[in-house]
This record gives structure tokens, sequence and C-alpha cells, in this order.
């Protein structure tokens, strides 16, 4: 059948890298696809159906609120915004010029990292306190005592990392002052539990990420405080066109589609068999182990591609190749580069001499194709 990828010549990829936004995030179950049709028959309005998906997802982890957003960049972006113009619709009007309003979101020196410029989207100066050696409390209640921050980023992937203040820290200090700390959890979505747990740790605001769930790329939430819930809704898009104010986040409008798809995929997920899902990767692995076994020059391990791309023992959910170019006469980058050019084509992990091939997101067919074309590469 000639589809419209075809009519557009995009070529297909098979998808073993895992879960990366520009491979178009993760595959949605039948089921979720099932629920966005369902609610394409009928039309819904869109803010009693925010409310609503908001009040069911935060009472999965305990929260006060939640609200679905278009991913968790649009999470920390609107996040920031929400903190700074609160419940003022003229505020979240008047956003990115913050005159009259707080102007800083603080945010450690050794937790710069990828997504906090988009704290910035909303006009705030991101402002790193600490130094290259890490960073102190008294440092942190020198920052907060100019009284202009507005905010707290805290990318909780780096908590733990060298001269990082515990979240548990940051919140005990902040929280005279009244400045939120939001929690960028993006891709803490296992074990199921840890979702709730920066909550209770203290963070006002958490952001996830659906595309990590096997929800749509560009979905998400945002969970935590009342008030801030309430004020990330005064800073998104419904009530647009029809209220009183123009307001700040309405590019980051969702369809109702994808946010009953975040939510679905999100029951899904935290009712799936996940001892399962580990046992059908292991086995997954082991085929594509099995499959290239025979072939001089590449030795594998199965191995854990973990979410900030590093490859550990487990839970197995990819298959390590060591290439030795001088046997197969191919180095690692040769190789992936060919099957990169295969049609369809085929995208992999690739480090030194190393080729990483992650089955999170392949079919088991997918996975017998990626066997016969590194055959065929070599
Ligand atoms: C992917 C990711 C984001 C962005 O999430 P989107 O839902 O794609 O917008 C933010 N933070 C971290 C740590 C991520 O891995």
């Amino acid at each position: 059948m000639n589809t419209f990828l075809d009519q557009l010549d995009i070529r297909r990829t098979i998808n073993g890298c895992g879960i990366y936004t520009d491979l178009g995030g993760s595959r949605l179950s039948e089921t979720v696809v099932h629920a966005m049709l369902d609610v394409n028959k009928d039309f819904v309005q869109l803010k009693p159906l925010l409310d609503g998906s908001g009040a069911w997802i935060a009472s999965q982890f305990g929260a006060e609120a939640a609200r679905v957003t278009p991913g968790a960049a649009a999470a920390i972006m609107l996040g920031t915004a929400a903190c700074l113009a609160g419940q003022d619709g003229n505020k979240s009007e008047q956003l990115p010029d913050l005159t009259c309003m707080k102007s800083r979101v603080l945010i450690q020196s050794v937790h710069r990292y990828k997504y906090d410029r988009q704290a910035t989207m909303s006009g705030a100066k991101l402002t790193e306190y600490g130094g290259a050696q890490g960073n102190s409390t008294a440092q942190l209640e020198e920052a907060l005592a100019a009284n202009d921050a507005a905010m707290i980023l805290h990318p909780i992937h780096l908590d733990e990392v060298e001269g990082s203040l515990r979240l548990e820290d940051v919140v005990k200090i902040a929280r005279p002052h009244g400045v939120p700390v939001f929690v960028d959890a993006a891709y803490m979505v296992f074990p199921t539990n840890l979702m709730a747990t920066y909550i209770e740790r203290g963070a006002d605001l958490v952001a996830i990420s659906s595309k990590y769930y096997g929800g749509p790329n560009a979905g998400g939430f945002i969970m935590g405080r009342a008030d801030l819930v309430k004020a990330v809704s005064n800073v998104h898009f419904t009530a647009y066109e029809s209220g009183t104010t123009l307001k700040y986040g309405r590019p980051l409008k969702m369809d109702r589609h994808t946010i009953v798809a975040v939510c679905v995929a999100l029951e899904e997920w935290l009712n799936l068999d996940h001892d399962a899902r580990h046992r059908h990767y292991d086995r997954q692995v082991q085929v594509l182990k099995q499959d290239i076994a025979g072939i001089t020059g590449l030795s594998s391990e199965p191995k854990c591609f973990t979410m900030d791309e590093r490859f550990i023992d487990e839970p197995v959910n990819a298959l390590l190749i060591t290439v030795d170019a001088a046997k197969t006469g191919k180095s690692a980058q040769a190789m992936a580069d060919a099957l990169f050019d295969q049609q369809p084509c085929i995208a992999v992990i690739q480090e030194d001499d190393k080729i990483g091939v992650v089955v999170e997101v392949l079919t088991d067919s997918e996975v017998i194709k990626i066997g016969e074309a590194i055959r065929n590469a070599l």
C-alpha cells in the first residue's frame, strides 16, 4: 500500500536506540490508539477534560493536583511561568515581560543540563548558584536573600552528582522563603512508585514525560501543589479565545486525543506486568545474541542502556556488540553507518568500538531484521 510516508519518501526506521524524541518517542499501544480514536468521535470541552484528567493523575500519586502538558519541556516552561504569574491573568498576559515580577530561576551550578533553558522562555533569568566545587546551603541562602527568585529548578537525575545539594536540603531552605522547588523527573517512570516520591520529599511541582511510559511523544504532565497547578492553568492555553486575558501558554495547546492518550498510557503503565516486560527484553536480547553468535570479529553482551545513556549490567534491555575491526574489516562506526543506510533504516547506539542495540521499542520481527542486517553489513 502506498502510504503518505511513501509518498513523501520518508524512510521507515527500525529504532534500536530506545526512546528518543527525534526518533518519535515511544510506540503507542493498541489500547492508547483506540482511546484516541474513541475521543475523536465526540467533541468535549477541554477545560473539564484537563481538570478531570489532572485530578485523575493526581489521585494516582497522592498529589494535590496535576495537569496534562505537551511534554516535560513544556511542563518546565509552564511551571516557571506559573511560579512567576501565579493566578493573575494580567501577569500571564504580560509574560515574558517581567516588570514588577520576580525574575530569576535558581539552579545549582552542578545541575546545568539540556532542558534548563525551558525555564528562561518565560522571560526569567536562569541563575546558577555555587561553583565548580559544588553547591552549599549557605550559597543557596545567599541566592534566595536577593528575594527575586520565583522558582528553583531541580533536575532529579542530577540529585546525587558530586557537589549537589539533595532535594531535601533545597526544600528545607527554600520553603521559609516561599520559593517553589520544581523537580524535572521526566524519565523517572520506573519503578512506577518512583514518580510519587518527589512530592513526598517536598517538591512543589514535578514534571513527567509520557514519551518514557508509552504515551505520546508530545505529552506529559505536571503535578504538585494545588495552588501552583491552578497557576499552571492560568498560564496555559484554555480560555485564550473565550476569556478576558491573552494567556502566555497559548502555543502549548493540546488536542483531546493527546490528553486522553497521556492518561490511558499512564494507566496501562501503572498496571503493566513490568517483570514480564523485562523478561520480554531479555528474550529479545538473547535472540539477537544467538543470531550473531557465529560472526567472526563480533562479541556481544546483554546490558542495560540507561536513560542517561550509559551501559550498565541490569535490568537488561540491550545487546552491546564489540566490533573487532581487524577481523570484520569494518569499524563499529562503519557498521552503524551501513545499518543506517539499509532499507528500512536501522538506528543503533554507537560508541567507540561498540554498537548497542536497545530492544525497548522493537518488535520481535524487527529484532530478526537487525540480525540479518548485521550479517549483510559484514
Ligand atoms: C525528554 C526529557 C525532557 C523533555 O521531555 P519532553 O516530554 O520530550 O518535552 C525533559 N527532561 C528530561 C530529563 C528528559 O529526559
